[in-house]
């Protein structure tokens, strides 16, 4: 999507403050981190929330799930919370799919 912000940044055409990156999956920083770790993993390919995802492009969420159980594991983060707003009522900002990586700090339940 030519317009969107995480399209974007996956195309390097906005700076992020990256974390890992391949051909199909991108990790960077939250610009207004949430917790003292606050990373964000992304595909690279525009699928625009959680309810979008579907037989033919689930392989990439199961992707960034081992690339999130990978980094947490190489980073030392050993309690973490991954979050996905999905709709605007569920506070999601940005129409990408995306999965928060939120540590380093004690996390409330429920969330607000
Ligand atoms: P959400 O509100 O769940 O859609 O999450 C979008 C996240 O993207 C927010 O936590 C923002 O702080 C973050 N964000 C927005 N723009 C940037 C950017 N240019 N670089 C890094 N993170 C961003």
């Amino acid at each position: 999507m030519d317009d969107c912000l995480f399209c974007r940044i996956a195309r390097g055409e906005i700076p992020s403050n990256k974390l890992y990156e391949d051909d199909e999956l991108l990790a960077f920083y939250d610009i207004a981190p949430q917790a003292p770790v606050h990373f964000l993993v992304i595909p690279k390919q525009h699928i625009e929330s959680c309810g979008d995802v579907d037989a033919g492009n689930s392989a990439i969420v199961a992707k960034a799930f081992e690339l999130i159980a990978r980094l947490t594991r190489e980073n030392g983060i050993k309690s973490f919370r991954v979050v996905s707003n999905c709709g605007e009522e569920a506070g999601q900002s940005v129409s990408h799919l995306h999965f928060h990586v939120l540590a380093g700090r004690s996390l409330a339940w429920p969330p607000g």
